[in-house]
């Protein structure tokens, strides 16, 4: 049984619970709400807001400023990174170049009766498998085996094959209607040469105990046995199509004037791109030498077909790039440094123990521009939706030199760096030099996946609470720094607390906010704070006044002490690591 499966119902954390406090609080809000949404979009409120520029300026500030915070390279130098910020629309030949106009797809299947449609790499068959007796000693053996021969008795949806086999399990009219009466094992997810990835659990079932297996339908069984596959909508064989591919880039069209045959546009599908096209800009007006890198954080647009899971599968999204140039002999060397780095920083963050993997992607998930035997990598996070499996919060690639190559053959650019460093030597005993297009390691961040992650980490629940549930962020990363209160609204209690919250804006104002407030009972004031997540109350009470000191609430522990009033700048200072 693998270790993913070993994770209980009972410890993970409930999405929708997580999704209500994201509303109660000012998180995040369904885009457009007032006009009933609009699928695959969400908006920041204030808190929100400030908890995702927290993140962006983690990485900014530890990637590009502090170059890998300090760390050195694998040549033993200091890592070297410029940012860029490049345009959301480029020219359309861009896209054909990159290969998203052509192969940026996603297979969709239709249901012929309903007329709904799904990614296909979503639609999971399902079937109930032999008596438990008839298993073979090799587990993986007789899963494959058995998937290979048996009929699917139903078709699932979920983003994995581990989510729709939960979603089964769980949910009792499900389970119900796939004639299971109760989980006996936890769900163990697992790989076949036959079947490729599935998703497998213990049940008991009116026929006896059996095995119930969910495989992704994306792996040639729609092909193969179309006939045989029932719709998730009806339960009807024979009624989905084959896979189609859909093309996931939004279109525009330049100008008032403009039509869409001759004049269309797209909406960048990743922020990577416009890094690639101004590679020798960047080369050409800085002092960078390669090894080198260019990062950007911005907006990237899919229209993915089953936007899902809160902000994970949105079409609007928010990227944090590095496009790291090398030479060719160095690539390994440098993705294996980016892979591990990039683990680490995420740690640093409070993202730790089991819900954080790093996960080498095995060779039939290649990307296209990918070549086989260069490095993949997934950092994945245990979202509560994806539980006891995981999803994916920044991919680590080496691209090669697919990119340069391709944009250099369409735009009829010289992309080649031009290396001194390199080369034989000539009469003089220097380096001749030497041309080559470098090859780039790419780590991709989704800066939205990794604020939902800080989301669902934090969220802690705790009955002992006036609110029942606190957010436990990062002190780095909390969208409020520190609360100022005046115990009541009276005996000159707000007339000493304002100037302090004053006195604190100025000094951390441009980390996050300082809440000043004066409304309600202090019990009431404690439990907006921990579902804000906020670290740090200092109240102002009577004792202030005579002595000279403040209360510290600490939002873990909740324990409270006592400090002069005139430390509370750089008691914080210290607490916020600065
Ligand atoms: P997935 O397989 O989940 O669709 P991907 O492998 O296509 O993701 P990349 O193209 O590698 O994703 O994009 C880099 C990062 O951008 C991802 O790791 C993820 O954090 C983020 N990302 C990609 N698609 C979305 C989306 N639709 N909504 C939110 N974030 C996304």
């Amino acid at each position: 049984m693998s270790a993913n499966a070993e994770q209980t119902e009972s410890s993970v954390k409930s999405m929708d619970d997580i999704m209500s406090l994201c509303k109660r609080r000012g998180f995040i809000y369904p885009a457009s709400e007032i006009y009933g949404g609009v699928n695959g979009f969400w908006d920041y409120g204030p808190l929100g807001a400030q908890l995702k520029k927290n993140l962006r300026d983690a990485w900014w500030t530890d990637v590009v400023m502090k170059g890998c915070d300090g760390k050195l390279g694998p040549n033993g130098k200091p890592v070297e990174i410029v940012p860029v910020d490049t345009s959301i629309i480029q020219n359309p030949k861009v896209w054909e170049a990159s290969g998203h106009v052509g192969g940026f797809n996603d297979p969709m299947v239709d249901d012929k009766e309903t007329k709904q449609r799904f990614r296909a790499d979503h639609l999971f068959a399902v079937y109930l498998l032999e008596p438990v007796n008839e298993m073979k000693t090799d587990e993986h053996y007789f899963i494959g085996g058995a998937i290979e021969r048996a009929i699917p008795d139903r078709t699932a949806v979920g983003n994995t094959p581990t989510e729709a086999l939960k979603a089964i399990c769980n949910e009792s009219t499900l389970r119900k209607a796939n004639g299971i009466k109760k989980l006996i094992s936890g769900i163990f997810s697992g790989q076949d040469h036959r079947v490729g990835s599935f998703a497998t659990a213990w049940v008991s079932t009116s026929n006896g105990e059996r095995y119930i297996a969910c495989v992704p339908l994306s792996d040639g069984i729609l092909e193969r046995r179309a006939n045989e596959v029932p719709s998730p909508f009806t339960g009807k064989a024979g009624h989905l199509t084959p896979p189609r591919a859909f093309n996931l880039m939004f279109k525009t069209v330049l100008g008032a004037t403009g039509n869409m045959e001759d004049n269309a546009a797209y909406l960048r599908p990743e922020t990577a791109q416009g890094i690639f096209i101004n590679f020798k800009n960047v080369v050409d007006t800085t002092r960078v030498a390669v090894p080198f890198g260019i990062a950007q954080t911005g907006k990237a647009f899919r229209n993915e077909v089953t936007p899902r899971n809160f902000t994970f599968r949105s079409r609007e999204f928010e990227q944090m790039e590095i496009e790291f140039f090398c030479h060719p002999d160095e690539a390994a060397g440098w993705y294996a440094f980016w892979r591990d780095w990039r683990m680490e920083w995420w740690q640093s963050l409070g993202l730790e123990g089991d819900n954080l993997i790093l996960r080498e992607h095995d060779s039939d998930e290649l990307a296209h521009y990918a070549k086989e035997g260069a490095g993949t990598s997934d950092i994945e996070y245990r979202f509560p939706f994806t539980a006891p499996g995981f999803g994916e919060l920044e991919g680590i690639a080496d691209r090669t030199n697919f990119d340069l190559k391709q944009h250099a053959e369409h735009a009829g650019a010289k992309l080649e760096y031009f290396d001194n460093t390199r080369g034989e030597l000539a009469k003089n005993g220097q380096p001749k030099g030497e041309r080559y297009l470098p090859h780039v390691i790419e780590p991709s961040a989704g800066l939205d996946r990794g604020v939902l992650a800080l989301l669902c980490e934090a969220y802690t629940p705790d009955p002992e609470r006036a609110s029942g549930v606190y957010m436990k962020f990062h002190p780095r990363l909390a969208p409020i720094k520190a609360a100022v209160f005046p115990l009541v609204k009276k005996d000159g209690m707000p007339e000493v607390a304002a100037p302090l919250a004053a006195a604190l804006r100025k000094r951390f104002g441009h980390l996050g906010t300082i809440e000043y407030d004066e409304k309600q009972s202090i019990g009431k004031r404690y439990a907006r704070m921990d579902e804000a997540g906020c670290p740090f109350c200092f109240t102002i009470d009577g004792d202030t006044l005579t002595d000279n000191t403040v209360t510290v609430r600490h939002r873990d522990t909740l324990d409270q002490e006592r400090i002069a009033i005139d430390s509370v700048p750089d008691y914080l200072a210290e607490k916020l690591g600065l």
